[in-house]
């Protein structure tokens, strides 16, 4: 049977969700062992129980909170090397991408980004330009190297065992950025923007008020996001941005509030599951892609949200 190598990337020692959306694309292609390249791996393998998970290489001799991306692409080339996967998946953040290009480089495989499924046969399909165009593909040369994007599946619960394996691997110090100190930035108690299973966001609707956004989000559960509208006007930080040239997210629920809808918003939420909008003009854009949408004044509707949910 084919096997299937899925990095476990973590928060603060805290295991996504999206990496048992990993196992879960690679359970169609095969076995599926999960590499763990983390010096806290004795917290992360429990976390990995509830995921369709047949093995885990836990990859040791090597600092890699110090040496961070560099030693992981590192580690997970020689993981390859004994392996010979049918594929490698990865979380399509920021850092997911970098450790895929430099692991493409080092092995000179090919690499798909930001897809948001992959089947049997290791076709990957990536929806771009804003999501006007879906692109199915795969990799002709190597082992293919897939990053995924968060929320593109429902995570398939499982009750496994996996064998644990730990494998010694070496860093040869090529690549030399060295993480000097590492200060995760502070948040709240919102779950990270890119990981959410629900987002809502505001936009220069609010003029500036996110406080019913904000007061929904949190009773939901939801991550904050803000068009560029709104990060430009210094009403919610960068970070939040959600487009383009923001983040991209694809939860399973995405609420934008006083938001226009123009192209370059939609470009980073137009593959969420379900879109609800609340525009006071009815032919704002953003109702082109609403699953649910809500004309009129969103100091007025998200009030009566919150009402409602609080008397749940
Ligand atoms: C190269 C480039 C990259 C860009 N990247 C991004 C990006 O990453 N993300 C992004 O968001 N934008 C991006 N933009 C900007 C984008 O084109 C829009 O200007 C921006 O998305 C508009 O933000 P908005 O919808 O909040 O504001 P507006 O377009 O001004 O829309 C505000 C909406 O709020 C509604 N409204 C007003 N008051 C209320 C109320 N009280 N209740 C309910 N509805 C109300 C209005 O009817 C209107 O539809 C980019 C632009 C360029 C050129």
């Amino acid at each position: 049977m084919s096997n299937v190598l899925v990095l476990v990337d973590h928060i603060g020692g805290v295991v996504p969700r999206a990496v048992g959306e990993l196992a879960t694309f690679g359970k169609r292609i095969g076995s599926v062992t999960a590499v763990v390249c983390s010096s806290q791996s004795a917290s992360l393998i429990p976390q990995l129980s509830s995921f369709s998970i047949d093995k885990v290489i836990v990859c040791e001799g090597v600092e890699f909170e110090k040496y961070s991306v560099g030693a992981t692409a590192q580690a997970l080339q020689q993981v390859v090397a004994k392996e010979s996967p049918r594929a490698v998946l990865i979380t399509s953040s920021a850092r997911g991408k970098e450790i895929a290009g430099r692991l493409a480089v080092r092995c000179e495989f090919g690499l798909i980004t930001d897809a948001i499924d992959v089947s049997a046969e290791v076709i990957a399909t990536q929806s771009v330009f804003g999501g006007s165009t879906t692109v199915h593909s795969s990799i002709s040369h190597g082992v293919p190297i897939v990053t995924l994007r968060s929320n593109s599946v429902d995570v398939q619960i499982g009750s496994t065992a996996p064998v644990i394996e730990n494998l010694s691997v070496s860093y040869d110090g090529v690549d030399k950025a060295v993480v000097t100190s590492l200060e995760p930035a502070v948040k709240g108690g919102r779950p990270e923007l890119t990981e959410a299973s629900i987002v809502v966001s505001g936009g220069r609707g609010t003029d500036g008020n996110f406080a019913p956004v904000e007061e929904i989000a949190d009773l939901l559960g939801a991550a904050v996001g803000a068009s560029r509208a709104a990060t430009d006007a210094g009403w919610y930080p960068h970070s939040n941005q959600v487009g383009q040239t923001g983040k991209t997210v694809s939860p399973q629920l995405y609420v934008a509030c006083g938001i226009s809808g123009a192209i370059q918003h939609r470009a980073g939420m137009q593959t969420s599951k379900t879109i609800v909008a609340i525009n006071k003009d009815p032919d704002a854009p953003i109702f082109d892609v609403t699953d649910f949408g809500v004309v009129g004044d969103l100091f007025a509707v998200l009030p009566q949200a919150i009402g409602a949910l609080k008397a749940d």
